[in-house]
């Protein structure tokens, strides 16, 4: 698997500070120590790719300041192509302000700082030439301004690119969503983004049964082929050749941020390997359940070697508790 995948989206620096609890309006709460990371979904989905094998172009704006410095290095040692990724005169890096209390339950003040400024323009300006390759899939989320994701979805259309769309954080339904749907060939949202595309409220959806169904709902909305994932009960999908769901693989979570944004990566791969929806949404899952079980967000994320050793496992009936399998495809009549 070393197909060229582009990711068009944010880079953040996130700084955390652990709290015995959440400050009130106006109160000053003492904290640990403050913890630095590379984060922004595009960055995370962009480092995650790199580690799993992919061929890594990473497609957005820094600031010109020290945070922005830092994250660029992240993603060059990790081996990411960050030529199109630039520095922004006068702008700050997109930041993260995370607080959380000793129980798990945070709060998250973002500033989008550069991204914000990913504009159409900026976006033809940094790739100088096509985004994208018939062979190349490109990745996109919804952490920089729609109007850019949907110019970019576009141009990767054109160019003949399988297009993937991760719709997180939750969209505001509008007529640029609408069309942008229209846009990709692969959709992945978690159960409130699923509602939130179905026009439904967060937490609308949490603990139904059926979600090969809405999978299917969503569908209609655009994309060939439809990705939901469950968190711990793993994914399901619905594509032109049918359903399947996909249960998690048990693991011991410590930590979910990092999970979507290696599932993202992996099925992105994969299916831009060509590899069956099945295959690839299994994949995904490996990937997501592994960044699960360590802290962090870039820093949770696996690598090749390690979702191939967690599927051999899987794969070996002697080790029934790893085998997260019963992969179930109902065709489409
Ligand atoms: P998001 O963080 O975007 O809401 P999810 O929580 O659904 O995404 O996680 C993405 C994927 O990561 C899931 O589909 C699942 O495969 C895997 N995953 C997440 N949490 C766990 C867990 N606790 N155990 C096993 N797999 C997990």
């Amino acid at each position: 698997m070393t197909e060229r995948l582009v990711v068009v989206g944010s880079l953040n620096m996130d700084l955390s500070i652990t709290v015995p609890r959440l400050p009130g309006p106006g109160e000053t709460v003492q904290g640990a120590d403050v913890v630095r990371g590379a984060g922004g979904k595009g960055a995370n989905q962009a480092v995650a790719a790199a580690r799993l094998g992919a061929t890594v172009r990473m497609v957005g704006l820094l600031g010109d300041d020290a945070f922005g410095t830092e994250l660029r290095s992240c993603l060059a040692g990790e081996g990411v192509d960050d030529r199109a990724v630039a520095d922004l005169p006068g702008a700050a890096s997109g930041l993260a302000m995370i607080v959380v209390q000793q129980d798990g339950e945070n709060t998250i003040t973002l500033s989008p700082g550069a991204n914000r400024h990913l504009d159409v323009p900026a976006l033809e300006s940094l790739t100088d030439g096509p985004l994208a390759g018939p062979a190349d899939t490109v990745l996109f989320q919804l952490e920089v301004p729609l109007p850019t994701v949907m110019a970019a979805a576009r141009a990767a259309r054109t160019a003949g690119a399988l297009t993937v769309l991760n719709a997180a954080p939750r969209p505001d339904p509008g007529p640029v969503l609408t069309e942008l749907l229209g846009q990709v060939d692969v959709l992945v949202v978690n159960e409130t983004e699923a509602a939130g595309l179905l026009g439904l409220a967060a937490d609308a959806l949490h603990g139904e049964q059926d979600w090969t169904a809405h999978a299917e709902r969503l569908r209609e909305l655009g994309p060939a082929t439809v990705v939901v994932t469950l968190g711990a009960a793993g994914a399901v999908a619905a594509g032109p050749q049918g359903r399947l769901r996909q249960p998690g693989f048990p693991v011991d979570a410590v930590d979910t941020v990092g999970a979507g944004d290696a599932f993202c990566a992996q099925l992105s791969i994969a299916l831009g390997a060509g590899r069956p929806l099945a295959e690839a949404v299994r994949r995904a899952c490996a990937a997501g359940a592994l960044a699960a079980t360590r802290t962090g967000a870039q820093h949770s994320l696996p690598t090749r070697a390690e979702v191939d050793a967690l599927l051999a496992r899987a794969a070996d009936p002697a080790d029934a508790a790893a085998s997260g399998a019963g992969t179930e495809v109902r065709h489409a009549h």
